[in-house]
């Protein structure tokens, strides 16, 4: 079959490689799209070191089951899946309580680190276990089932968050992830939705998409801004999509007393935070990693045209171009946002 593989930092190369095995418990998907997710693209120059080469990267896929295993039920040829992007255990003491993402040995697809390696879903075949699919809805197309994994990324987020209805809410940061809680936290029941960002064609789609107000953080004060539209008190919730220490100290300091950081985005391994305006103002901080259940509401709600996805699809291309969006994409040409690639496409 043929594949996009990172062959070496940099250097992407769509070439033939063998059949993934199939077995006894998995299924053989022919992918249709898969996503090319930012940590793939930050993964591409070795600086995350969680994308070791030789690796087939993609976790963000969509396709048809092609071969079932001797010991797979309930799924047969011809089912349109699309998959969680962790291969969790099921049986740890995580999994046990409902935390799929917490799993003691959950391993992601696409990634090679120093505990494990999984190849991916840049390539015309995977073989992935029958206890992470999902079944599409009538319609909705593989591109944008692609789309789950970050869609279910901004709905964990959201549901982390202690929400009420008519709440205010701050996002950091309006890439996908961004975008998607925006539009995740307006069916929430949120009131006043203010987007952040310092690139004026994200804040215009946020605005689209959703957003009460933007502000241009590159452009003066932001937290000025933020307490002249909250009644001088600052947003009950913040969700924070980038991850380095300037976003999250304004996060922070945008933030009512009594208010909650939700924490994504974590561009930086470690960062500073305001400390005394987190005790002082009796903030909550929650992290957010992954998804945990949220796959079925997210197809639901994309299927039923809750979220729209299109206008945060920059381009369908096929695998063999696949070298040269990651290009454009490391090189963060501006307006892109998600490519999605497709292996059974043609140049
Ligand atoms: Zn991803
Ligand atoms: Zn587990």
């Amino acid at each position: 079959m043929k594949a996009l593989v990172l062959e070496d930092y940099k250097r992407l190369v769509y070439k033939d490689v063998p059949l993934p095995e199939t077995g006894p418990e998995e299924v053989l998907v022919q992918v249709k799209a898969c996503g090319i997710c930012g940590s793939d693209v930050h993964g591409l120059d070795g600086s995350t070191k969680r994308r070791q080469p030789p690796l087939i990267m993609g976790h963000e896929a969509s396709g048809c089951i092609v071969e079932t295993g001797s010991h797979v039920n309930g799924w047969q040829k011809g089912d349109r899946v699309t998959f969680d992007s962790t291969i969790y255990c099921g049986r740890c003491f995580y999994c046990r309580q409902g935390f799929s993402n917490r799993c003691e040995h959950g391993r992601i697809l696409g990634v090679a680190c120093d505990e494990y390696r999984r190849n991916g879903a840049f390539a015309e075949y995977i073989a992935v276990p029958q206890h992470i699919l999902y079944r599409l809805p009538e319609g909705l197309s593989f591109e944008h089932a692609a789309t789950m994994e970050p869609l279910s990324i901004a709905f964990h987020g959201v549901n982390r968050t202690p929400l009420a209805l008519n709440h205010s809410a701050l996002v950091m940061g309006t890439g996908v992830i961004g975008l998607l809680a925006i539009q995740a936290l307006r069916l929430a029941g949120c009131g006043c939705i203010i987007g952040v960002d310092v690139i004026p064609e994200r804040l215009k789609l946020a605005r689209q998409l959703g957003a009460d107000h933007v502000i241009n953080a590159a452009g003066g004060d932001s937290i000025a801004q933020v307490l002249e539209l909250t009644e001088g008190r600052g947003v009950h919730v913040a969700i924070e999509a980038v991850g380095v220490t300037e976003t999250i100290e304004l996060a922070t300091r945008c933030l009512r007393k009594g208010g909650s950081l939700t924490i994504i985005g974590n561009l930086s391994p470690s960062i500073q935070l305001p400390l005394q305006v987190a005790v002082m103002r009796e903030l909550s901080v929650f992290g957010s990693c992954a998804s945990s259940g949220e796959y079925p509401a997210c197809l639901e709600m994309l299927a039923r045209g809750s979220i729209r996805m299109a206008p945060l699809i920059s381009a369908v291309a096929p695998l063999s171009d696949g070298g040269k969006w990651f290009e454009r994409l490391y090189n963060k040409e501006p307006g892109l946002m998600k490519v999605i690639l497709r292996p059974d496409q043609q140049q």
